[in-house]
């Protein structure tokens, strides 16, 4: 019999989040949520405009850039920035290698926007070799859409190089950088990109509800008329904030609350650098710690962004992913199935209000799981072997 060890919680007493999101987050920012707003407050007003501005900055985009927030979860604001830069008779090619870039295409494809796909492996980055090759093939291209951490599998694209690609040509580069945005470097203005998406509940640390654009205002300006649904038109909502400060339609009043606690954590912890480094370190901690019990990520480390790690399923007979599932969450931590084409495989986050101690107590709860399941190593069939017998 096994005495169960006392689980590990977030500050609120929940278990934790090593997901790709909704993810842990401070009782602080939880607590902010604590009040009531009006649309019209003064106050709120003021609360949206502060958010925005910071925002931009995070983004490097103070000259040149706006931001707009959008009600929803992330894929509502993917949405709104593909169909309100892309007009009806422009097209964009989408980068796909996992199922972020999959559901780009699926959203051009809903809202009758011409496109083109180019795609990779989902353990390989996207090319801006083959991508200059393919641009100079194809001239009636306007836009090319990428995403910066592919949260499928936690790979890093080369979203500077591939900026430099599509600047050369013209063409506006959108970015889904949800996964990444606060925690990963990227500025908008030196790498010369049309707008980028991301929402509150990932890097930030805030609570759900909400998404965002950062994008360049004349770019904006020109897509006036482009949307083709109201509530996602990023142009008209952008254009009633300015005006009175307002949201349109009714405002995430206590996500927004949250998301300025959030910020003001963001910044007190040092900013993109305080932050990146914290997931860079809870990164290190799980890799190192997994790999000493046997197993193997997914991607070579020049590949991992340090947001979320893909481990290949175990190969020992008595391993069963339920289970071990469910008796991780037993002990306080929230793992994530995973979503390959490529490899039968599980992920773990490492974003969110997390620690390096937080990820420890996670491996050892790993180590102590396999222990009773009677696995004797993490350890994946060997490559080789798998790919002989598909
Ligand atoms: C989380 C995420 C999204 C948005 O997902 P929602 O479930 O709609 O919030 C989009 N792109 C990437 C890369 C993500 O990680």
């Amino acid at each position: 019999m096994s005495c169960a060890p006392k689980a590990v919680l977030s500050e609120t007493g929940d278990p934790l989040l090593l997901t790709p999101g909704p993810l842990t987050t401070s009782r602080s920012v939880k607590a902010a949520m604590l009040h009531d707003y009006g649309s019209r407050d003064r106050t709120f007003i003021e609360i949206n405009a502060d958010i925005r501005r910071r925002l931009v900055r995070i983004a490097g985009g103070e000259s040149g850039y706006t931001c707009v927030p959008l009600q929803g979860s992330g894929t509502f604001a993917v949405e709104a920035m593909l169909t309100t830069l892309v007009p009806a008779q422009g097209r964009v090619l989408i980068l796909i290698n996992g199922a972020y870039g999959h559901r780009m295409a699926k959203i051009c494809q809903t809202a009758g926007l011409a496109f083109e796909t180019m795609e990779w492996r989902e353990d390989q980055p996207v090319d801006p070799g083959a991508l200059a090759e393919r641009l100079e093939a194809s001239p009636d291209l306007t836009h090319v859409a990428v995403v910066h951490c592919e949260t499928t599998s936690g790979l890093r694209n080369p979203v500077e190089e591939v900026a430099g690609v599509v600047a050369e040509r013209g063409l506006g580069l959108l970015v889904d950088a949800m996964s990444a945005f606060g925690a990963l470097p990227l500025d908008v203005s030196t790498a010369a990109i049309e707008a980028v998406v991301a929402s509150a509940n990932k890097c930030l640390e805030g609570v759900p509800g909400l998404g965002f654009c950062i994008v360049r205002r004349e770019a904006l300006e020109r897509a006036q008329g482009n949307a083709i649904s109201l509530s996602l038109d990023l142009h008209d909502q952008w254009r009633a904030m300015e005006g009175n400060g307002q949201w349109r339609f009714t405002p995430p009043t206590h996500a927004m609350l949250a998301f300025k606690q959030a910020l003001d954590e963001f910044d007190s912890e040092g900013g993109l650098a305080g932050r990146g480094a914290r997931y860079a370190a809870n990164c290190r901690e799980l890799v190192d710690g997994m790999r000493r019990l046997g197993f193997e990520t997914l991607l070579a480390d020049n590949l991992q962004a340090p947001i979320i790690v893909t481990f290949r399923m175990p190969a020992d007979a008595n391993f069963r992913f339920q289970t071990f599932y469910d008796r991780l969450a037993e002990q306080g931590f929230v793992i994530y199935p995973g979503k390959l084409t490529v490899a039968d495989s599980f992920r773990i986050g490492c974003i969110g209000r997390l620690t390096a101690e937080h990820l420890r107590g996670a491996v050892r709860a790993v180590e102590r799981t396999l222990a009773e399941m009677g696995v004797s190593s993490g350890a994946p069939a060997p490559q080789g072997a798998a790919s002989a017998a598909t």
